[in-house]
C-alpha cells in the first residue's frame, strides 16, 4: 500500500469552500475547486508516494499491470478501469448523458473515420468505453436524473398555468410514454430561437407565480430549479428540458447511479463519485461546451424511471456497499468508530481507499500509513491483510475496487 495524492481540478462550477474545508485547507480557496481525482486517468493521474520517490499511478500501473491490478489486468487492457473523485459542485453542471459500450465503440470509430482530432472540442467520443457513474452524497446533494413519469410531468405543467405551454402539455398527455417524451424533448431541444424566446420566459414567469402562490406546493423544488438554471444559463433550451427530469435530493450516504442513456445534471453538493475511465459525454445544454443534439438523441433512454437512488446495503464485513451493474468498479463505505480496534479491509486491492472524515491508520504487516480527510492510499493486487483503525474520533473510508464482473 502507498499514499495516494489526488489531482485537484479547478472548474468554474466548483466550490471555494467545500473541498478546501474537507481537506483541512484555508477557506475560501483561491480558485473554485471542483474535483479531486484519484485514478490513473492520462489527463490528470493521482500520484503515489513510494520509498524511492513520487510517481504517477498511471506510470505505476503501466510498469507492472499484473502486479498492480492482478489477474483482471488483461480484461481492462492493463489499465485501472475506474476513476474515483471527490466532487464539489457550487453551480449546476451541464445536462448530459453517456453512451453504452456499443454506442461508444461505434461513435469512436465513426469520428476516427471522419478524422476529427482526438483533442478537438467538437469530438463526442474520446475513447471506446461506456461511462456508468455512481455518486454518493457526503452532504446534501442535488441533481436531475432520468425522465420523470409523464403523468407527473403533465401535472407539473398544468400547475404552472402557462398558456404558452398548453400545446406541449397536451402533446405529452396524449402520449404519456417514452415515445411522447422523445417527441417533446426533441421538439424543445431544437426549438427555433423566436419560439424559445417566447416560451422560456413564459414558463419562468409561471414558475415565479407558482412559488409565490398559496395552496399545495408539490413542485416547489422543480420550479425553483428551473429558475436557478435559467439564471445560470439564460435563454438555454436545456432549462425546458430539465423540467422533464426527476429532481433528486440525496441525503448524506445515499447514492445515485447513472447508467448509459440516463439524462442527468448535477446541481450542487459534495460527493464521492466513481465512474468507468471514460471521457464520453454527450451534452444537451446548460454549458458553454460542445453540444451535439442529434448524437445525444441517439444515445438517450427516454423510458421514464423512478429516482435512480442507490441505498447502501450491509456487505457483511462491517462496511456498506453501493450495488451497481458496472464491471469496472465497486464502492464500499466503512464508518469507523474510535476504539473499535482494527477493521480488516477485505478485498481492498486492487483499488483505492479514500478517507472522507476523521483520520485513519492503515496497517499491513509491520507497516502503517496515516490517511487524513481528502487523503487516500493505493492498494495493489499484491497487498493483502490491510486493516484500518480510526484515530482521534470517528472516521469514514470509501473503498473503490473492481466490479463484481471482474
Ligand atoms: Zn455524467
Amino acid at each position: 500500500m502507498h499514499e495516494l495524492v489526488g489531482a485537484l481540478r479547478s472548474y468554474a462550477w466548483g466550490s471555494r469552500t467545500a473541498l478546501a474545508r474537507l481537506c483541512g485547507r484555508p477557506v475560501p480557496s483561491a480558485h473554485p475547486e471542483a474535483e479531486l481525482w484519484f485514478g490513473a486517468h492520462p489527463a490528470d493521474p493521482a500520484h503515489v508516494k513510494t520509498a524511492v520517490g513520487t510517481t504517477s499511478l498511471l506510470e505505476l500501473v503501466a510498469a507492472n499491470p499484473h502486479r498492480e491490478l492482478g489477474a483482471a489486468a488483461p480484461e481492462f487492457g492493463d489499465k485501472l478501469p475506474f476513476l474515483l473523485k471527490i466532487l464539489a459542485a457550487e453551480e449546476p453542471l451541464s445536462l448530459q448523458a453517456h453512451p453504452s459500450a456499443t454506442q461508444a465503440r461505434a461513435g469512436f470509430e465513426r469520428e476516427n473515420r471522419a478524422r476529427v482530432p482526438l483533442d478537438s472540442p467538437m469530438r463526442n467520443y474520446r475513447d471506446e468505453n461506456h461511462k456508468p457513474e455512481l455518486v454518493v452524497a457526503l452532504d446534501r446533494f442535488e441533481a436531475l436524473a432520468g425522465f420523470r413519469e409523464p403523468h407527473r410531468t403533465v401535472e407539473l405543467f398544468r400547475a404552472l398555468e402557462v398558456p404558452e405551454l398548453t400545446s406541449y402539455t397536451e402533446m405529452l398527455a396524449s402520449q404519456p410514454d417514452s415515445a411522447g417524451l422523445r417527441t417533446l424533448f426533441t421538439t424543445w431541444i431544437t426549438l427555433p430561437q423566436p419560439v424559445l424566446a417566447t416560451l422560456l420566459p413564459a414558463v419562468l414567469d409561471g414558475c415565479v407565480r407558482y412559488l409565490s402562490g398559496k395552496g399545495k406546493r408539490g413542485f416547489t423544488l422543480e420550479a425553483r430549479t428551473a429558475l436557478e438554471l435559467a439564471e445560470a444559463y439564460p435563454g438555454d433550451a436545456g432549462v425546458l428540458a430539465a423540467l422533464l427530469l426527476n429532481r433528486v435530493t440525496l441525503e448524506p450516504g445515499q447514492g445515485l447511479f447513472l447508467d448509459a442513456g440516463n439524462l442527468h445534471a448535477y446541481l450542487r453538493g459534495l460527493g464521492v463519485e466513481i465512474m468507468a475511465n471514460s471521457d464520453n459525454v454527450l451534452r444537451g445544454g446548460l454549458t458553454p461546451k460542445h453540444v451535439d443534439v442529434p448524437e445525444l438523441l441517439r444515445v438517450l433512454d427516454f423510458e421514464p424511471i423512478d429516482l435512480p437512488v442507490v441505498l447502501p446495503e450491509p456487505a457483511g464485513d462491517g462496511s456498506v456497499r453501493y450495488k451497481t451493474p458496472a464491471p469496472e468498479f465497486a464502492l464500499r463505505r466503512f464508518d469507523l468508530i474510535e476504539g473499535s480496534g482494527q477493521v480488516p479491509l477485505t478485498a481492498a486491492g486492487p483499488g483505492i481507499v479514500l478517507c472522507t472524515a476523521g483520520t485513519v491508520r492503515l496497517l499491513q504487516d509491520g507497516a502503517e500509513l496515516l490517511v487524513g480527510r481528502g487523503g487516500a492510499a493505493w492498494i495493489s493486487a499484491a497487498d493483502s491483510d490491510i486493516r484500518a483503525q480510526a484515530v482521534d474520533g470517528p472516521a469514514q473510508l470509501f473503498c473503490a475496487c473492481l466490479g463484481a464482473g471482474s
